[in-house]
C-alpha cells in the first residue's frame, strides 16, 4: 500500500488536513490484547469500576427516559453489569494476566460470548447481543477516560462512522481531520466538526480498508478526497492550497466582526449553533451575534447528567460567551440521531419517540430544564429564550406552555418561548401556531429529510438530500408568511443558513436571522454584503 491511492468522499466540514492515519474501529476490538505493568493493576481495575458506574448511571437514565417501552433490556444489562463472576473474571484478568481494563473485558466477555456461539441455543443468541451491547458500552467508557485516551495530536482519524461526544473527545486529543465511511452532511457530528474547524469527510467507503495505521495521508475537504499515501508532487501541490486556503480562512476571520447587512444596508442577525461547551469561543471569534440554537442533548451523553446544576453551568457559560446578545435555548431533543450510542432501538428513530414527545411523557425532564432556564434568566434579563424541538401538533405547543407558565409564575421571569418549525406538519400549519407562539426557527436539516422522506444522515441518500430543494423552499415561503402576518420573528437555524447562496435566497424570501454553525458566519456575511436586498428578493422569487 506504498503508492498514492484516492478515495473519494462527501465533505462535511471543510479544509485540509495533513498527517498519520489512526485507524478507530469501534464495533471490532479484538485487537491484540494489551498488557500493563503488575504495579498499574490497581489503576486499571479502578478504570474498569468506575466505567461500571458510569454504565450503570446512563442505563439508569436511559431506563427512566425508556419507561414502560424498553425498560426490561435496561434491566438485563444492569444485571450484567452487576453479575459478581463477569466482574471478577474482568478483574482476575487484569491482575493475573496483566491486562489492560479494556483488553480484560473483551477477553472476559469472549469467554461467554463463545460458549454461547457454540451451544446452538437460540434463546442464548439473543442474550449474545445484550452482552455485545454491555461490553461496548463498557469499552466506549474505558477509552473515553481522558487521562489515558490515545493522543490524536496530529492524527486523521479513519472510521465508520462517529457520535457528537466522540468526536469532541477526539477535538480535545488533538484531532487534525476526520474521514468515515458513514455520516452524513447535517448529522451532528459534522456540525460539530464545523463547528471546531476539523475538516471532515463522510461516505468514504471503504476508506477503513485503503489505509493502515500510521501512513500518511491528506484529507481534502474541499474537492472531497481522501489522498492515502500521497507522492511528493501530491503533497507540494496540497501544501500550496492549504497555504491559500488558510490565507483565505484569516482574510474572512478578519472581517468577521463586520456588521451583517446587504449592499443596500438592510440589516440581517447572524447567530451560532452551539451543542458543547467548547465550541462557545467560535460564537465571538467568527463573528456571531449570539446563539440562535442551542442544543441541550449533550448533557444524555456525559456521567453528569441532565440534572439541573449542569444545565445551569452550561446555560451560564453560554450567556457568558455571547455577552451581550442573546441565546436561544433548545429544550431536549433526544431521539433520532441525537444519542447515537444508547437509545433502546426503534424501527424509525427519526419518526419515533423524541423530542417535545419525550418532554410532553417525562415531564419531569421538561420541568428541570424550564427551571434551570428560568434561574439563569432571572439572573441575565432579557438574554435568554426558549425553543420547543420538533412539534407536529398545535397540542403539544400548548401543552408545553402550561409547564411553562407554572415555572414562570413560580419565579417570577417570562422568558419568550418559540418553536422549531422543523415537521411539513408545523410548516403548513404556521397561522395556527404562530397564534401560541413567541418566534418561529425554521429547522431546514428535518424540514428537508421530512418533506423528501430522505433519511439525513444515510450516506447512500446523500445526493437525494439536497440543499434547497423547491419543496422546502416553499414550506419556508409558507412559514415566513404567516410569521410575518402575525408580526412575530422568524429565523433559520438548519444549515441551509450556512451556505451562502441559500442564505441569500432566505433573506430574499423574509428571513431576518440567520443561524449556523459559526465558522460558516463569515462567508455568509460577506455574501450577503454583495447584494441588495431587492437583488435577493429577485433571486428568491425565480426558485419556484
Ligand atoms: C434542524 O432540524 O434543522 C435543526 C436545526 O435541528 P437538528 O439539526 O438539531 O435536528
Ligand atoms: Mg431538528
Amino acid at each position: 500500500m506504498s503508492e498514492e491511492h484516492r478515495i473519494p468522499g462527501t465533505p462535511a466540514s471543510g479544509g485540509h488536513a495533513f498527517g498519520a492515519v489512526h485507524v478507530y474501529r469501534r464495533m471490532r476490538f479484538n485487537q491484540a490484547p494489551v498488557t500493563i505493568d503488575p504495579a498499574e493493576a490497581d489503576a486499571e481495575i479502578g478504570r474498569f469500576r468506575s466505567a461500571c458506574t458510569d454504565a450503570m448511571h446512563e442505563l439508569g437514565r436511559i431506563a427512566e427516559l425508556a419507561g414502560s417501552g424498553g425498560g426490561d433490556i435496561i434491566t438485563t444489562h444492569i444485571e450484567i453489569l452487576r453479575d459478581p463472576e463477569l466482574r471478577a473474571g474482568v478483574e482476575s484478568r487484569i491482575r493475573s494476566q496483566h491486562l489492560a481494563a479494556d483488553s480484560a473485558v473483551w477477553g472476559t466477555f469472549e469467554q461467554y460470548l463463545a460458549l454461547m456461539r457454540g451451544s446452538g441455543n437460540p434463546v442464548f443468541r439473543e442474550r449474545m447481543v445484550d452482552l455485545e451491547d454491555v461490553r461496548d458500552r463498557l469499552l466506549f467508557r474505558i477509552r473515553y477516560d481522558a487521562s489515558q485516551a490515545v493522543r490524536l495530536e496530529g492524527q486523521i482519524l479513519v472510521a465508520d462512522d462517529c457520535t457528537p461526544t466522540e468526536l469532541v473527545e477526539w477535538a480535545r486529543q488533538g484531532l487534525k481531520g476526520l474521514v468515515l465511511q458513514g455520516g452524513g452532511r447535517t448529522s451532528h457530528a459534522s456540525i460539530i466538526a464545523r463547528s471546531l474547524g476539523i475538516p471532515k469527510l463522510v461516505a468514504a467507503s471503504n476508506a477503513l480498508a485503503g489505509c493502515t495505521d500510521g501512513v500518511p495521508a491528506i484529507v481534502d475537504a474541499e474537492t472531497g478526497w481522501f489522498v492515502v499515501n500521497p507522492s511528493e508532487a501530491t503533497r507540494t501541490a496540497y501544501r500550496e492550497r492549504m497555504a491559500g486556503y488558510e490565507a483565505e480562512r484569516a482574510r474572512r476571520l478578519a472581517i468577521a466582526g463586520e456588521p451583517a447587512r446587504t449592499a443596500c444596508g438592510e440589516p440581517i442577525v447572524i447567530r451560532g449553533n452551539i451543542e458543547f461547551e467548547d465550541e462557545l469561543p467560535a460564537v465571538r471569534l467568527h463573528g456571531a451575534e449570539g446563539i440562535g440554537l442551542l442544543r441541550t442533548e449533550s448533557f444524555f451523553l456525559t456521567p453528569e447528567g441532565e440534572g439541573p446544576d449542569a444545565q445551569i453551568r452550561f446555560y451560564e457559560a453560554a450567556v457568558h460567551a455571547c455577552d451581550p446578545h442573546p441565546v436561544t435555548i433548545r429544550l431536549f431533543d433526544v431521539g433520532g440521531d441525537k444519542v447515537l450510542d444508547n437509545r433502546v432501538p426503534e424501527a424509525n428513530p427519526f419518526l419515533g419517540w423524541r423530542g417535545v414527545r419525550i418532554l410532553l411523557d417525562r415531564p419531569e425532564l421538561l420541568r428541570t430544564q424550564l427551571h434551570a432556564i428560568h434561574t439563569v434568566a432571572a439572573r441575565h434579563p432579557g438574554r435568554l429564550r426558549i425553543m420547543i424541538p420538533m412539534v407536529a401538533d398545535p397540542g403539544e405547543v400548548e401543552a408545553v406552555r402550561r409547564e411553562w407558565e407554572a415555572v414562570a409564575a413560580g419565579t417570577g421571569v417570562r422568558v419568550p418561548i418559540g418553536i422549531m418549525v422543523e415537521t411539513p406538519a408545523a410548516a403548513i400549519e404556521a397561522a395556527e401556531y404562530a397564534r401560541i407562539s413567541d418566534f418561529f426557527s425554521l429547522g431546514t436539516n428535518d424540514l428537508t429529510q421530512y418533506t423528501l422522506a430522505v433519511d439525513r444522515g444515510n450516506p447512500r441518500l446523500a445526493s437525494r438530500y439536497p440543499l434547497a430543494p423547491t419543496a422546502v423552499m416553499r414550506l419556508v415561503d409558507m412559514t415566513v408568511e404567516a410569521a410575518t402576518a402575525a408580526g412575530i420573528e422568524v429565523a433559520v437555524c438548519g444549515e441551509l443558513a450556512a451556505d451562502p447562496e441559500s442564505a441569500a435566497w432566505l433573506v430574499g424570501l423574509g428571513v431576518r436571522e440567520l443561524s449556523m454553525a459559526p465558522a460558516s458566519v463569515p462567508a455568509v456575511k460577506e455574501h450577503l454584503r454583495r447584494h441588495t436586498l431587492a437583488d435577493l428578493q429577485a433571486a428568491a422569487r425565480n426558485r419556484f
